[in-house]
């Protein structure tokens, strides 16, 4: 090795003492730093080994270091990186081509992650409706307690008001209404509405899926008032409820689908698919990114997209989600003054703490991580579970039992 090489940043030793050093304090991770992962296994700094159920937030869904994606990756490396958007690309265009067979879409817009993919939808809504009704046809009504990313557009519509404390002015003209609740959105939906946002399934917001009736109330609602209907299926889609897109599954169409996390597997990308006549007027100019639908990003997101859309993977899917499902049901029967409910779809799973947990999510998640389970919250009486859509019964089989050991522990210690 050379001495420029020892000497080279990648060489400085670090831990997690850095990270309150030298990085802005947006986020508090835990204490250890994780240094290699294997489908859904990774192991950190001392060589201890974690089960990871979370995929790095329903992103790795394919599995941390998936052999297949890397080699995709390291060939498009050496072929082809980046020639900006004055250039259109062949994984670019194998990709869009990809989506649009697989959905209602005819177009696709590419850009960097989840809040670009709602930013893009957001501010097509209003181009269409501006251009078809004109300038008062601005109103974008989202639901209470969703997630739709952190641009200062997004929190805005996203419906947690912490998210925003402390950025005002923020932008003008959204209304947020209680989620599943058809009455309410009727209410909200009146003909100075541009577009209707929701999570088929609720992610952050605790892990809740919507109901079928809500969903078509809201296709309906738009439909009479000329809106667009916007499906943020940045964490339900990509297989991870056992359909292809989760709309798939409900039987509802929107006009816009947002795409992101599990699209790239954990190398960043982001998608916003739509008809042609709605795309129509994002036209040149209106809208753009360096990044978005670069090759490297594209090649590795055709793989997941041609792995994932296989009738077989999605059986797989739907198969292992039915049996987290009946693991996670039979310790909350074992233990119902811990946890009060199990709900969600497919690989996307929240286990609700009972009324004298409630609040106590976070602890419970750092409890398993001593336990080498590595779990999320959903909100503060929500442990989310979104592992990769590769689990295996054995995976399962083990989340479950170390799952009862936190319980126990949590139970004898903490209370
Ligand atoms: N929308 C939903 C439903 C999400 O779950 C997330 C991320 O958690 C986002 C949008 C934002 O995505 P990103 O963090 O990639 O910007």
């Amino acid at each position: 090795m050379s001495t420029a090489e020892k000497k080279g940043a990648a060489k400085v030793t670090v831990t997690r003492k850095t990270f309150d050093e030298v990085i802005v304090p947006t986020y508090a991770p835990s204490n250890f730093i994780p240094v290699r992962g294997a489908g859904l296994e990774v192991w950190d700094q001392q060589g201890k080994r974690y089960l990871d159920l979370t995929a790095g937030i329903a992103v790795t869904s394919l599995g941390h270091a998936n052999p297949v994606l890397a080699e995709t990756l390291c060939e498009q490396a050496r072929t082809l990186w980046h020639v900006s958007n004055n250039y259109t690309n062949e994984p670019v265009l194998r990709l869009a081509k990809a989506l649009t067979e697989a959905t209602f879409a005819d177009r696709a817009f590419f850009c960097n992650s989840g809040a670009e993919a709602n930013e893009a939808a957001f501010k097509l809504a209003r181009k269409w409706a501006h251009t078809h009704y004109g300038p008062s046809k601005s109103r974008i009504v989202s639901c209470l307690n969703s997630f739709h990313g952190r641009t200062l557009f997004t929190v805005s519509v996203g419906g947690q008001p912490k998210y925003t404390e402390g950025f005002f002015p923020l932008p003008q003209e959204i209304d947020h209404i209680p989620f599943n609740d058809i009455d309410a959105a009727r209410a909200a939906i009146g003909d100075d509405v541009c577009a209707v946002v929701v999570e088929p399934i609720q992610g952050e917001g605790g892990v809740i899926p919507a109901n079928a009736s809500y969903l078509l109330a809201l296709r309906e609602l738009c439909n009479e008032k000329n809106a667009l209907l916007i499906f943020d299926e940045i964490q339900s889609g990509l297989g991870r409820t056992g359909a292809f897109f989760a709309y798939m599954n409900y039987g509802v169409t929107p006009d816009i689908l947002t795409s992101a996390k599990a699209l790239g597997n954990g190398f960043p990308i982001g998608a916003m698919l739509t008809t042609k006549e709605i795309a129509s007027v994002f036209s040149v100019g209106v809208h753009g990114t360096t990044y978005g639908g670069n090759p490297l990003a594209a090649s590795v997101a055709c793989k997941v997209v041609e792995t994932i859309n296989d009738p077989a993977f999605l059986d797989h899917v739907t198969d292992a989600g039915a049996k987290l499902v009946s693991t996670l049901q039979a310790i909350t029967d074992d233990y119902p003054q811990f946890f009060a409910e199990v709900r969600g779809r497919g690989l996307m799973q929240g286990l609700v703490l009972a009324e004298n947990y409630r609040g106590r999510s976070k602890e419970f998640v750092a409890a398993a991580e001593a336990e080498g389970l590595l779990l999320l919250v959903a909100g503060m009486d929500v442990i989310r579970f979104v592992p990769a859509l590769v689990i295996s019964d054995a995976q399962i089989e083990e989340g479950g039992q170390l799952l009862r050991k936190v319980v126990k522990g949590f139970l004898k210690n903490v209370s």
